[in-house]
């Protein structure tokens, strides 16, 4: 689907591979709330707790963003596969790979990211069938901050103003008070 308030022609999708049930729904939930806020045009999911969903839908349904898309998957060697047929490039996500700033330049000229990010061991195959395996530095952290960072590099902080159109909610900036629009019409 298009996303209308997209500032760059580039598309990027997220894959969150290796959910612990219960464990990871939490950080699950901020992976696709960051992929949503941050620029992404979907997420790819595990079979994950069902809140996770819902507590998406809330958010789109208030804040905006219809044109979100929330897959989930069974198998994730599936999607990379379509991804590679369709002409899109992998970016997974590890401490183990090149610093961002080697790539950037390279990321931002393509047409279609699949940004992967972990959640325990990841497969050794994900490095080997990834375009690029990019570190957010070479030190251990977590994966919300990893796609965080990684995406403001990609869109180059434009992310940050960044409009739902269809949003019933809008924050109106302020330096000392809490200012909210309702367009609501329920
Ligand atoms: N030892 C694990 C592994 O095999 O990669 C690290 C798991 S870490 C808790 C979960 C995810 O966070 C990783 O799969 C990766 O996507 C992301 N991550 C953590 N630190 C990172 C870093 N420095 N650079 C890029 N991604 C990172």
């Amino acid at each position: 689907m298009n996303n209308p308030i997209r500032r760059s022609r580039l598309k990027v999708s997220v894959l969150r591979i290796g959910h612990r049930f219960v464990r990871d729904d939490r950080v699950t939930t901020h992976i696709a709330l960051v992929a949503r806020a941050l620029g992404c045009d979907r997420i790819f999911m595990n079979e994950v707790d069902k809140s996770i969903r819902s507590t998406m839908e809330e958010i789109i349904q208030r804040w905006g963003g219809r044109y979100f898309d929330i897959e989930i998957f069974e198998n994730w060697k599936s999607i990379v596969k379509h991804w590679k047929n369709g002409g899109g490039k992998i970016v997974h996500l590890t401490m183990y790979g090149l610093n961002i700033d080697e790539v950037i330049d390279e990321l931002r000229k393509c047409d279609e990211l699949l940004v992967v990010v972990g959640a325990s061991k990841v497969p050794r195959e994900l490095y080997e069938v990834s375009d690029y395996n990019v570190a957010i530095g070479n030190q251990p952290h977590s994966e919300i901050a990893a796609l965080a960072i990684c995406l403001d590099r990609i869109f180059n902080g434009k992310e940050l103003t960044k409009q739902f159109d269809d949003a019933k909610l809008k924050i109106v900036p302020s330096p000392n008070e809490k200012r909210v629009l309702n367009n609501s019409r329920d």
